[in-house]
């Protein structure tokens, strides 16, 4: 596993639709530079299972596809980046998803005197975003994410990691789905806009062979 790229420390954003495959590309930029992954959706869903002063706003918001208001994510993701392990870098996965928070990185990074090295944007269509997350399931435990048909668990219904249920994500139900793109779609999309004013952004398809994606990957971070 490689530490690091070559002495500098990376800190990334991924872009791109829920579903487009963000959180895998994620995963894999973890293990090859071992920097650790801020998912917001996964913090506010910890959030909400804990029944949190937070998690019950945010579920109002999620259950229906919205957008958690602004300030209470910039606040979140402000303080997990100021937590230790974070300092040598980390890739941020469903955040910023509007021009106010991407405005609230900026001033976060600029209050630690630090910059973003890269900006990522995964690409689907939402035809196949429909048919990959109406398809998803997950595990409410450990987070294991599968796929009815790509990925499905050795025991049906059954966690291959910790053997809990797994369950369909109330917002990965098909009417809450086609929400939460028209939301990506309003809110989301003109801060790719806005980051190409400011950054290079690199785009790779969310659905290229699972087998090629940490080299295509590897490649979009180091060859820049
Ligand atoms: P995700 O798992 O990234 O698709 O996020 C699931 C839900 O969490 C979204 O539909 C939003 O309701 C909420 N959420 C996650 N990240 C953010 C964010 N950066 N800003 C506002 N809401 C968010």
């Amino acid at each position: 596993m490689l530490k690091g790229f070559g002495g500098v420390l990376l800190r990334i954003v991924l872009l791109g639709p829920p579903g487009s495959g963000k959180g895998t590309c994620a995963k894999i930029i973890e293990e090859m530079y071992s920097i650790p992954v801020i998912t917001t959706g996964d913090m506010l869903r910890q959030s909400v299972s804990k029944e949190t002063a937070l998690g019950n706003v945010a579920k109002t918001y999620m259950d229906k596809g919205e957008l958690v208001p602004d300030d209470l994510v910039n606040k979140l993701v402000k303080e997990r980046i100021m937590e230790s392990d974070a300092k040598n870098g980390f890739i941020l996965d469903g955040y910023p998803r509007s021009v106010r928070q991407a405005e609230s990185l900026e001033q976060i990074l600029l209050e630690i005197g630090k910059k973003l090295d890269h900006v990522i944007n995964v690409i689907l269509e939402d035809e196949k975003i429909i048919i990959r997350l109406s398809q998803r399931r997950s595990c409410p435990k450990c987070g294991a994410i599968y796929h009815l048909e790509n990925k499905p668990p050795k025991i049906v219904g059954q966690c291959d990691v910790c053997h809990s249920n797994i369950i369909q994500r109330d917002d990965d139900k098909e009417s809450v789905i086609k929400h939460r793109l028209e939301v990506y779609w309003e809110k989301t999309q003109p801060l790719i806009d806005w980051y190409e004013k400011k950054y290079s952004v690199k785009n790779i398809r969310g659905d290229i062979d699972i087998n090629y994606l940490p080299i295509a990957l590897k490649k979009l971070i180091e060859k820049s």
